[in-house]
């Protein structure tokens, strides 16, 4: 189990476990310089085994991980991230315009693409999830391509916006794959980044047992804070800056606590709460169903903005410009 590596981010030696799956023979540890956590144990790294992506295998380990019992098809990652990619374009579009040249490393089923699609010039998607690729390609009309972004030849081709939601976690040598990325980047392009936060309240705060499992996934190389995120755009010559946010409200988080699991369907709820319709619509009912739901919606706001006046957050997200 003791196989350290040294911190990928300052090459510091000194860690501490902060998790261990000793059934697969895996470990993640937490740097104590730069506060990173990286895998340690177990089998190679994931990052370069495009075989692993290609065929699936990532989708599969989601359903209980997002409160579905059914498998997640393109169709379900799709839909389910409608309101989240409208949230993401909302948070870079004063970067873009018309003329811009866009690129979604690891775009999945091909929602923020679509999104942003009508907007600018031109997108591309990479990815290697053969389904995803297809369901973008036939149902979205996407330019995809599904090969490791250091085999696609742009021809000099270079990016106003290249974005990477819930990608970089993937890689167990961040500084090199962002290099690479930066090399696609037009001066004065902004790289968007979303990741896991690890200053999760249901992790850290709660400390729910059931949770930790699921939060740490064999295809997670690398947990960030916001410290180390910073650090590693620094060292690879970019300045950002950091939105934070909850995508997961408090149905989700009590649904944890009491059940020891997500809210079913808690991705497509994402953050919002769910709402209620009436099974008699008379008016009494219509008025208290009108008032409950608004009530709800309240108290998620307010449970958010609780979180995050206390730096809890489930994600990290970041927009960066070469400086
Ligand atoms: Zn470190």
């Amino acid at each position: 189990m003791e196989q350290k590596k040294g911190c990928p981010l300052c090459k510091n030696a000194e860690g501490h476990v902060v998790h261990q799956k000793k059934q697969e023979g895996l470990a993640w540890v937490q740097c104590e310089e730069c506060s990173l956590v990286y895998k340690t144990a177990g089998k190679d790294s994931l990052s370069t085994d495009a075989g692993y992506y290609q065929t699936g295998q990532m989708r599969e380990t989601m359903p209980y991980r997002y409160g579905d019992s059914t498998s997640v098809t393109p169709e379900i990652a799709f839909e389910e991230k409608n309101e989240i990619q409208w949230e993401r374009f909302l948070k870079v579009k004063k970067y873009i315009n018309r003329d811009s040249s866009v690129m979604e490393i690891g775009c999945g089923s091909g929602g923020f693409l679509h999104t942003v699609n009508p907007y600018v010039q031109d997108c591309i998607g990479v990815e290697l999830d053969k389904e995803l690729v297809e369901f973008s390609r036939s149902r979205l009309n996407l330019d995809v391509r599904d090969t490791l972004l250091s085999d696609i030849d742009f021809s000099g081709k270079k990016f106003d916006l290249i974005c990477m939601f819930h990608v970089l976690e993937h890689f167990d040598d961040p500084k090199s794959f962002l290099r690479q990325v930066k090399k696609h980047l037009k001066p004065g392009g902004r790289l968007v980044i979303e990741v896991p936060n690890f200053n999760d309240t249901l992790l850290q705060v709660f400390g729910l047992k059931k949770y930790q499992e699921i939060y740490f996934t064999i295809h997670h190389e690398l947990y960030f804070s916001r410290k180390s995120l910073a650090k590693l755009l620094e060292d690879c010559g970019f300045q950002c800056s950091f939105s934070p946010f909850n995508e997961y409200g408090i149905a989700n988080h009590l649904n944890w606590v009491q059940n020891d699991r997500p809210v079913p369907g808690a991705s497509r709820q994402s953050g919002r709460c769910f709402q209620v319709s009436s099974y008699n619509k008379n008016e009494k009912n219509s008025e208290f169903v009108g008032e409950f739901n608004q009530w709800v919606r309240q108290v998620n706001d307010d449970y958010k903005e609780l979180l995050a006046s206390h730096g809890f957050f489930d994600t990290l997200f970041c927009i960066a410009q070469q400086s």
